[in-house]
């Protein structure tokens, strides 16, 4: 089939390129020059594993395209699928649809045939309704259906589950677009894909829903974690004591320094929005968003009471600054608030992250790069891992003793067994583990 995505971030590109691979003929679309102009020489302008590869093979089979015309990559399609942001609004946390709005009405203006226009960003529940006004008062000549299809990928491991989803959500009103949607998922339906149909309204608030799931199972185990250090408990142990049991699961109970990333934090703050404005608000939801707040900025005292609480003129080694590995989204990461809390408290901080510096200079402030771990490290009062990058778990730690000018070693993310690294004199903390006097 004849597609278009709008919009190639994260979510646009990894679609556009995973539908081009099992064989529908793909244009992709973006404002931004630049991006396209890199994606036609098959350079990708986000790090994600695979996929360079990807968008290379499937351009040169001729079914994936890239463009800043709308009106060129709505020739002949049946189908679109808008991808564009939706962060939070800075007032109020509702989230910001006016990409949606302007992407929807410039389809309505720009196409020339029938179309199933399919919203892949994640949207507040009842927005398909609005993007059908738009449409139908820019175009009320365009026979066209509202389709809400939510992306569950993650960053880092995007292409595996879009090729090989738990699940395909798919929110119709129509026959018609339940019939374009399921010969679009076809090839995922014959490898037993679950596809899921649903009325619009339930997928779009099934996004939200999950996402603020799995925010609770952080927060929470975060703070159980807590609790672990007062009381000789090992979080580690409690982790895998719990997720065994199949009714709460093994995943996402690791305990670390608050949830980050593009979608948990400001998914969360406007699925809380809504429920305020339905007057059914959702209180665990609410008090999900404070207690992950304060966790991020609780992790810049956690250090400081590891360098005696006093970090003023000390210099601190971030290593990771990404929201998690394999990725290079800096979109509220940690690493922000647990920088901004040690600058506040007089810390000279000395960053390195694998795949994230780029963005991460357009962030953060008087912060000094460093080009590897090592160089981070040297002469350091203390080194914190904040993201759990794989090339941090095998440091040469006898070096790094050295090179310090104080061995106080901050994981916040349990990367490493203590008891070796005490060995070797280092002042060693993590989370969740009863706490060193
Ligand atoms: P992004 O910011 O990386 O990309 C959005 C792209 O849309 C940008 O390249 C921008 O230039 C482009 N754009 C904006 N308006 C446009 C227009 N009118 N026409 C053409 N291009 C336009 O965003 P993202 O991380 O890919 O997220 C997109 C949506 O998917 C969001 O709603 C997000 O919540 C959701 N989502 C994201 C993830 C993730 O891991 N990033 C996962 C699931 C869902």
């Amino acid at each position: 089939m004849k597609i278009a995505v709008i919009g190639v971030g994260y979510v646009g590109l990894v679609s556009g390129v995973c539908l081009a691979e099992v064989g529908h003929d793909v244009t992709c679309v973006d404002l931004d020059a630049q991006k396209i102009d890199k994606l036609n020489q098959n350079i990708v302008p986000i790090f994600e594993p695979g996929l360079s590869e990807m968008v290379a093979t499937n351009r040169e089979t001729g079914r994936l395209h890239f463009t800043t015309d709308l009106e060129d990559a709505l020739k002949g399609a049946e189908a679109a699928f808008i991808a564009v942001g939706t962060p939070s609004r800075e007032r109020d946390g509702h989230a910001d649809l006016s990409y949606i709005y302007a992407a929807a009405k410039s389809i309505a203006e720009k196409a020339a045939k029938p179309l199933v226009i399919i919203n892949k960003s994640t949207v507040p529940v009842g927005t398909g309704d609005e993007v059908e006004e738009i449409v139908k008062s820019t175009r009320p000549d365009l026979q066209f259906d509202i389709v809400s299809n939510p992306e569950f990928l993650r960053e880092g491991a995007a292409i595996k589950d879009f090729m090989a989803p738990d699940r395909i959500v798919v929110g119709v009103e129509s026959e018609h677009a339940q019939k374009v949607l399921a010969e679009i998922y076809a090839p995922f339906a014959q490898k037993n894909y679950p596809i899921l149909y649903v009325n619009r309204r339930t997928s779009e608030l099934t996004k939200y829903a999950a996402n603020s799931f799995l925010a609770l199972k952080l927060a929470y185990i975060n703070e159980v974690a807590e609790l672990c250090e007062v009381v000789g408990a090992d979080i580690k142990g409690v982790s895998k004591g719990i997720g065994l049991d199949p009714r709460i699961g093994e995943k996402f109970l690791n305990a670390g320094p608050g949830y980050g990333g593009s979608c948990f934090p400001k998914d969360t703050l406007a699925l809380v929005r809504t429920a305020q404005d339905h007057e059914r608000p959702l209180r665990l939801i609410e008090m999900i968003v404070s207690i992950n707040e304060y966790r991020k900025r609780a992790m810049s005292r956690k250090i400081a009471q590891m360098c005696e609480n006093e970090v003023k003129g000390k210099k601190i080694a971030i290593l990771g600054l990404t929201f998690k590995p394999n990725t290079d989204d800096m979109r509220e990461a940690p690493s922000i608030s647990i920088i901004q809390g040690l600058q506040d408290m007089g810390a000279e901080i000395y960053a390195y992250d694998p795949e994230g510096m780029e963005n991460a200079k357009h962030i953060l402030k008087d912060v000094t790069f460093c080009d590897s771990a090592l160089a981070c490290i040297d002469q350091a009062d203390a080194m914190v891992i904040v993201t759990e990058w794989d090339e941090f778990r095998d440091l040469p730690f006898a070096e790094i003793k050295k090179k310090m000018r104080k061995p106080v070693l901050v994981d916040l993310r349990n990367l490493y067994d203590g008891q070796p690294l005490k060995a070797e004199g280092f002042d060693y903390q993590c989370v969740g583990r009863p706490l060193e006097t």
